[in-house]
């Protein structure tokens, strides 16, 4: 049976509220989705009942916290079909699981004349850990180029081909893009990069909690993403890494939990996943990532992906029949993941924001930190509408009413 999604707003507290005297319409969830009542509660009843620190206390608290905790990351291993959940590295998102990577695995094994191959619509988080650690050891960084004046092609699959040569150690790749709203062929790009003896890093953040993941299945060696853009808390994310890889790397922040033993002269590691845990996690917010996907199976994800994808292609082809208009990525009537990014000639993404907000419609406006990209494609920046399970048709209208306001204001 298909979900009904034509009125979940009730299950999200914050959208229950009207900005510039209208109810909210918020389309701003490529950089952060609202959060549901039931992963708000989990939160709150970890905090009233079993608050604790975890992995190191023999007492009650001590060990539902840690309970909790391990169910969180068994459940994340379910989520995305790792093998094991020793397989996931809780991280504070995408950002810190990218740098973990590039850090552990870049700084053990990059030496001068590698290659780390990223691609022109890379976030930047998944960009410049590869810059820095390049910087470190002496490796080089190439580009996938994109392909179109509005990048509508997607990645250029033949200089990929040309570019995975056996120089290339990395192959840094963004599941969905967060600005052009195209999917790429992750299960092909990471088969070819084991040919070449390249591991695969894969940036979900975009895809993760909206369509079905298997990482066995893609293929890939790493593979990150941030629970905040699939309604659960900020502050958690997860890394997953193929277990001979993780056990094969060396720690990348040192202090309590990592450690196997401690000797004035030196250390030694546990295995992963704690290994590259130190400190105190962040326990509350693991267990609301857990009710959040818990929350995404009940909806279905690919029913989730399916909602979104038919709101996002809505919206773009409302949004080509307005005038000076650009559309990024997938031509109208063409297939998209849930996000619409557009310029318009005579009006400045900023601006567009501002009095959008004013008509309750909440969109993003800027470089959506892919510089390099807006920068190829000579913009300097665009409005961004992304979409989640909350949204409707009638938001499509909203943001498409809006848009035909602003133009109409600006004489454009
Ligand atoms: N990659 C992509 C594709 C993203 O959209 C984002 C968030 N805008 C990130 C990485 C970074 O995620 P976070 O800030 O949660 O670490």
């Amino acid at each position: 049976m298909t979900h009904d999604f034509s009125n979940l707003r009730v299950d999200f507290p914050t959208l229950d509220q009207h900005v510039g005297g209208h109810p909210l319409v918020y389309l701003d969830n490529a950089a952060t989705t609202q959060k549901p009542r039931a992963v708000i509660d989990a939160i709150a009843r970890y905090y009233e009942r079993d608050n604790s620190n975890v992995h190191r206390g023999l007492h009650a608290l001590s060990m539902r916290a840690t309970d909790g905790y391990e169910a969180a990351r068994a459940r994340t291993a379910k989520f995305i079909n790792a093998a094991d959940p020793a397989e996931i590295v809780f991280t504070r998102g995408t950002t810190e699981a990218v740098n973990l990577v590039a850090l552990s695995w870049g700084r053990a094994n990059l030496k001068a004349g590698d290659v780390i191959l990223c691609t022109e619509m890379e976030h930047h988080s998944n960009m410049v850990p590869w810059q820095l650690i390049a910087q470190q050891t002496g490796a080089t960084v190439r580009y996938i180029p994109v392909v179109g004046e509005n990048a509508e092609g997607g990645l250029d699959l033949e200089a990929a081909d040309e570019l995975l040569t056996p120089e290339v150690k990395v192959l840094a790749v963004t599941h969905i893009s967060n600005t052009l709203g195209c999917e790429n062929p992750i299960k092909d790009l990471c088969a070819k990069a084991r040919a070449v003896g390249a591991i695969s890093v894969i940036d979900g953040a975009q895809s993760a909690g909206h369509e079905l993941v298997d990482v066995q299945d893609l293929g890939c060696d790493f593979f990150a993403f941030s629970g905040h853009k699939m309604a659960a808390p900020t502050g958690i994310g997860a890394l997953y890494g193929r277990k001979a890889l993780l056990d094969a790397m060396p720690p990348w922040q040192g202090g309590g939990g990592m450690i196997a033993n401690v000797t004035f002269e030196g250390s030694t590691w546990k295995p992963s996943p704690e290994r590259f845990e130190a400190g105190t996690p962040n326990v509350a917010d693991a267990i609301g990532l857990h009710a959040a996907m818990d929350y995404l199976d009940g909806l279905g994800r690919p029913a989730i992906s399916r909602h979104e994808s038919e709101l996002a292609m809505m919206a773009c082809e409302a949004l080509s029949e307005l005038p000076g208009i650009r559309i990024l990525g997938p031509r109208p009537g063409e297939h998209r993941a849930g996000t619409v990014s557009f310029a318009f000639a005579d009006v400045h993404a900023h601006d567009v924001v501002t009095f959008a907000d004013q008509d309750g419609v909440a969109l993003r406006g800027g470089h959506h930190c892919n510089q390099p990209l807006m920068r190829k494609l000579g913009l300097p920046s665009t409005t961004r509408a992304s979409f989640y399970v909350y949204n409707t048709p009638e938001d499509v209208d909203a943001l498409v009413k809006s848009m035909r306001k602003i133009l109409k204001f600006f004489g454009a």
